[in-house]
């Protein structure tokens, strides 16, 4: 059976070389498979139906789901959006990259998109970049400026720029779907396909817009979090749904007589008070009224957006289908984050808590994964790029600290897979004065550094997994603290992220004995 599957793969790798191939054919130069990413813009997996998400249905995703793998336990290690970015295009770590925060992405470095090229894929770029730099290592590309808008949104093309009328994430699916049909078809694709929907400002088309309008979404349970027993980071922190949101965020309307500089002020106010008609009766809203319609703003416009994102999923996935394509693809779809849904009071993403850097990664990739199935396989963005390359058949650079999710896409998880990762949030205050932190992640822990304040958070996920409880100060843990301060320092040290390690030991609390000898500032030496 297994030589029978080769010498049909060789015969169509035979075909292809003389004759050039129909213009709909299912497999590529050598079997490689085609890959095509998409990824959101802090779409958190609980507003993906497949993920259990009880405030939308996702009907084109779940499809995906269905047909492929869901990984539950996929995260970012810098939970924001440019240093995401550069993470998923070097496999590499922020202080490896180069973007910790917003700084310009050094297009002259090694990515994964350069070596595909370079091994014969067919490679494009489309939507969201948000880089700084020109993209490099890719045969095509059309990116939105920064953020880019939601609506008529003006793109950068090698030439110049271009302004096209629509909705952003219809109009990024056109690109990509041009991408497609415009391929050379005796090379194999890498597609990223950017979307800048669900990003804040939440603005949806008409459509989806009516489709939230009125309707009553389910509050979390931690959306009145009082931060009991945390750290200063969650008090300080300005990403809270009832205090922080604009007017514009809110889609309030301007008096007209308000022009230019004063109505922008107008709608950069946090409102306390807002009047509302309803059946016709004005009425103000205060306290937790006000608190409660804010909340429901904010999610009916961000899941708006959302249903957008599916319907252009399935319109992709539908395009696939009619070209013969879906058999030697490889489908992904990702956020480069997640994102708070009300979960701790929060919008936004920042923190290294779950909501925030819990990444939806759904894999179809026909013949390879199998159907309907999920993995608790420890996952991180720096994966991606490996990944990719070992779809395609090529090494994973040695420089490269991802490694491949190959064989947990083929069911087979090695028995040395990662129980543990390193997680670093730099951008401090950053435009929601979240302070810079970092921390472990394993199976069953979390430790958080707030290194600026010497402030610790200890999370027993098993127990606690929203993460209510600071066990930090319990005598108890101790011994689960020392394990994981030493855990946090062998990734640190592994993944040679030394500089504040270096500047800012942790003082010794009297059961962090692995922190650096200060005289010296090198490694203490590991327990036996
Ligand atoms: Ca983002």
């Amino acid at each position: 059976m297994k030589s029978f599957v080769l010498l049909i793969l060789t015969t169509t790798g035979l075909l292809a070389a003389l004759a050039p191939p129909p213009a709909a054919a299912a497999t590529t130069a050598a079997g490689r498979p085609n890959i095509l990413f998409i990824m959101t813009d802090d779409h958190a997996a609980h507003a993906i139906s497949a993920y259990g998400s009880v405030v939308n249905q996702t009907p084109h995703l779940d499809r995906l789901a269905k047909e492929g793998v869901r990984f539950d336990r996929c995260f970012a290690v810098n939970s924001i959006c440019t240093p995401s970015r550069a993470t998923i295009l070097t496999g590499k770590y922020s202080h490896i990259n180069g973007v910790t925060v917003f700084n310009r992405f050094d297009g002259s470095q090694p990515t994964v998109a350069k070596h595909l090229q370079a091994a014969g894929y067919h490679t494009g770029m489309i939507g969201k970049w948000h880089l700084g730099s020109q993209p490099t290592g890719f045969d095509h590309w059309t990116i939105l400026p920064g953020q880019g808008v939601y609506f008529n949104p003006t793109f950068l093309v090698p030439e110049g720029k271009t302004q096209i009328q629509g909705y952003v994430t219809d109009i990024i699916t056109d690109l990509a779907i041009d991408f497609l049909k415009n391929r050379p078809t005796n090379q194999p694709f890498f597609l990223m396909c950017h979307h800048k929907a669900p990003h804040r400002s939440w603005d949806p088309d008409e459509k989806h817009k009516a489709m939230f309008a009125g309707k009553h979404i389910p509050e979390p349970a931690t959306l009145r979090d009082n931060y009991d027993g945390r750290t200063d980071a969650l008090h300080e922190n300005k990403q809270r749904v009832f205090y922080d949101l604009t007017r514009n965020d809110l889609k309030l309307v301007p008096p007209a007589e308000l022009t230019g500089q004063a109505r922008n002020q107008w709608l950069n106010v946090k409102p306390t008070e807002v009047e509302i008609e309803v059946n016709g009766q004005k009425k103000v809203l205060t306290g937790d009224e006000l608190n409660a319609w804010k909340y429901q703003r904010y999610m009916q416009d961000y899941l708006a957006c959302v249903q957008s994102v599916d319907d252009n999923v399935g319109r992709l996935l539908a395009w696939l289908d009619a070209a013969g394509l879906r058999d030697n693809t490889l489908v992904i779809y990702t956020s480069d984050q997640g994102f708070f849904l009300g979960d701790h009071g929060l919008y936004d993403k920042r923190f290294m808590y779950e909501p925030s850097i819990h990444m939806p990664f759904i894999v179809r990739w026909p013949g390879v994964v199998h159907p309907a199935t999920t993995t608790d396989a420890m996952a991180i963005n720096p994966d991606f790029a490996p990944t990719f390359m070992a779809a395609a058949g090529l090494p994973v650079p040695p420089d490269m600290q991802g490694r491949s999710l190959l064989p947990v896409l083929q069911g087979r998880t090695p028995a040395d897979w990662r129980h543990s990762f390193y997680y670093r949030y730099y951008h401090d205050p950053g435009d929601h004065n979240t302070r810079a932190h970092y921390g472990v992640r394993t199976d069953t822990h979390k430790l958080i550094y707030f290194w600026k304040k010497d402030q610790y958070e200890l999370y027993d996920l098993r127990n606690d997994p929203g993460e209510m409880h600071n066990l930090y100060n319990e005598p108890a843990q101790a011994e689960v603290i020392a394990g994981l301060k030493t855990e946090l320092l062998r990734l640190k040290h592994d993944l040679n992220d030394t500089d504040q390690w270096a500047l800012q030991p942790p003082p010794d609390p009297g059961v962090d004995g692995p922190f650096p000898d200060k005289s010296t500032n090198q490694p203490a030496a590991k327990k036996p």
